[in-house]
């Protein structure tokens, strides 16, 4: 029996991105039998961007919907938001902070990233590896699925795991990345890491007048409608191309090279992609969204159940620490 941790910010909506890097290879590696399942929703991490608490809310209850319609049974596996466990994830925090080299944090793409303003820098953002840290080892996952651009912070959990293990005696089980190399770094509409915080994203879950309007806005070059068009260098065929059959993909390209295509066809193309490909996901999100009841009592049993791991993992770690006899 393995153990798949992933967590997912609640930033902003679940997007494309999400979806497609972390939310559905996250849903198929916990339909094995042989895995166990934890998918957390990461509202403390969220606080670093977001200092509205309804905004937060609001998009905690997305991010669980967004798990939910792509297909995560909470009946077998755990399903809860991060923050009903705060004690336990910064209480461990804390103890892993007083392990982790401040250079380690200083080269953190987290903190890098974002550090050309330090003033705009708050503790939380820099410390942040730290709780992803605590995150993963307090449930002593195995794998943690995630995409590319999470690969060093995840080296860093499993350092920080290492040396607590070192210093006081064993208390983690070191957890692996595991990242599907078929899954890139999915472009945004600015052609960036399609990102929550870049505003950048496309949330496939929009009714569809607002997601076409998104979708409009694909920077692209301004190559005319009769000329041929290189779809190699072109964001919205990179995005449909994630998503397409090879024939379909083979007919796009046809089509760029052609030429009296236009940007806005291919756009169109994409819209209709997104919504055949995600109809049934669309369905349900909207339907939980509807009816955050449901939403909230499968978070709160999910809670109930991560509670008991998370509790015997602090009090391994306490008796480690000389806290507790
Ligand atoms: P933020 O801008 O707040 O960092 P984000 O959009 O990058 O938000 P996260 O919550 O940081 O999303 O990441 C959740 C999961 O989605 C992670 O496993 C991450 O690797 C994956 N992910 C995020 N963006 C992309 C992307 N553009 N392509 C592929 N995977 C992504
Ligand atoms: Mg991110």
């Amino acid at each position: 029996m393995a153990r798949i941790l992933t967590g997912i910010q609640a930033s902003g909506k679940p997007h494309l991105g999400n979806i497609l890097g972390a939310i559905l290879p996250a849903v198929q590696l916990s339909q094995d039998p042989k895995n166990e399942s934890f998918l957390f929703i990461a509202d403390l991490h969220s606080m670093t961007t977001v200092k509205d608490a309804d905004a937060l809310k609001e998009n905690t209850l997305a991010v669980a919907a967004a798990w939910l319609a792509c297909g995560f049974d909470t009946e077998k596996n755990y399903f809860y938001r991060q923050s009903r466990l705060a004690g336990y994830h910064t209480e461990l925090m804390w103890y892993l902070n007083c392990l982790t080299p401040f250079p380690m944090l200083a080269n953190a793409h987290s903190f890098k990233d974002k550090s050309d303003k330090l003033s705009d820098v708050n503790a939380g953002l820099f410390t942040y590896p730290v709780l992803q840290a605590a995150d993963i080892v307090l449930y002593q996952a195995n794998f943690v699925p995630v995409g590319k651009d999470q690969k060093q912070h995840l080296e860093m959990s499993k350092d920080i795991a290492a040396a607590f293990n070192r210093t006081y005696g064993e208390a983690f089980v070191l957890p692996e990345p595991k990242i599907d190399e078929n899954v890139m770094t999915i472009p945004g509409i600015d052609g960036q890491k399609m990102s929550k915080s870049y505003g950048n994203y496309i949330d496939i879950f929009l009714p569809e007048k607002q997601l076409y309007k998104v979708i409009k806005k694909i920077v692209t070059d301004t190559t005319p409608l009769e000329e041929p068009k290189d779809p190699d260098t072109c964001n919205v065929f990179a995005l449909y191309k994630l998503m397409a059959s090879e024939a379909q993909v083979a007919e796009m390209r046809q089509n760029y090279e052609g030429g009296n295509y236009g940007y806005g066809h291919a756009k169109k193309a994409l819209l209709d992609l997104i919504l055949e490909k995600f109809a049934k996901e669309r369905e349900l999100y909207n339907y939980y969204m509807e009816n955050t009841q449901e939403l909230e009592a499968k978070l709160k049993a999910g809670e109930a159940k991560a509670e008991l791991i998370a509790k015997a993992t602090m009090q391994k770690v306490r008796e480690l620490l000389g806290f507790i006899d």
